[in-house]
């Protein structure tokens, strides 16, 4: 059951890559979402269904465009076969639980928001407040679901301490953390609170830490000067995401340390 939830979920994640990277290029752009249909940058052909299959039509097309021969960044089969990746992880996390679609939208939101974010320093509100509404609504149905609304009124709680703590620490140093980060943070408290109070402090802080180590190994190798901006997005995601995924074992591991 759980290596079908997460094979089916895999699939679906290929295809929902291939449209989270049009958001990638459309949203910070300013672009429309639908049209015009997907087209060659450089000479603006519209690209063929056949030729849209992800993953698999860059490799046949060797990364070129069918019609000019231009070369296709590997970074749009990478985003999709990430994304497919993440969510078979996340279909055999909540394989039995039905918050599955509520946290699939979130993974979908976290991968085009750090893409984002790491190009343009900036976490679109044309994507985080359509998250927020979708992850919440559909993170109570699955609470129904499971029939554990106390869950949910945990993600709320936890979504509220999140967004209080990043809210002083924006106050402290706007500079180190912009609002965007802010309002990130309320949707990865609600998801890791979700989960437990355990998850939380453990996915918030595992953010920070991944954000201070790799911000430290970047000036050390001087591919980024002290005062260059780092974006903080896609580390809070992925700290938020390790927790999501494996927080259940790594907080009953260190509960275990103490005895
Ligand atoms: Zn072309």
């Amino acid at each position: 059951m759980t290596a079908l939830v997460a094979a089916i979920s895999g699939i679906y994640g290929l295809v929902i890559g291939s449209f989270l990277n049009v958001v990638i290029w459309r949203v910070p752009r300013h672009e429309s979402l639908v049209k015009p249909p997907s087209h060659c940058p450089a000479c603006d052909t519209k690209i063929l269904n056949r030729d849209n299959i992800p993953v698999v039509s860059w490799l046949l097309l060797r990364g070129r465009c069918r019609n000019c021969g231009v070369a296709i960044s590997p970074r749009y089969p990478f985003v999709e076969l990430f994304t497919g990746v993440m969510f078979a992880a996340v279909g055999a996390r909540f394989a039995h639980s039905w918050a599955l679609p509520a946290y699939l939208v979130l993974t979908a939101a976290l991968i085009a928001l750090s893409a984002i974010d790491l190009e343009h320093y900036l976490l679109p509100n044309r994507i985080m407040y359509p998250t927020d509404v979708a992850f919440i609504v559909l993170l109570a149905a699955g609470s129904a679901g499971d029939q554990d609304m106390g869950a949910f009124g945990r993600a709320i709680i936890a979504g509220a301490i999140a967004f209080s703590i990043f809210f002083v620490i924006h106050i402290v140093s706007p500079r180190g953390m912009g609002f965007g980060d802010v309002r990130l943070s309320f949707l990865l408290g609600v998801s890791l609170g979700w989960i437990g109070w355990g998850e939380l402090a453990g996915g918030l802080f595992a953010g920070f830490l991944y954000g201070a180590v790799v911000g430290v190994v970047l000036i050390a190798v001087k591919v980024r000067g002290r005062k260059q901006q780092i974006p903080f997005g896609p580390f809070l995601a992925a700290g938020a995401m390790t927790f999501i995924l494996f927080g259940v074992q790594i907080v009953d591991w260190y509960r275990h340390l103490g005895r």
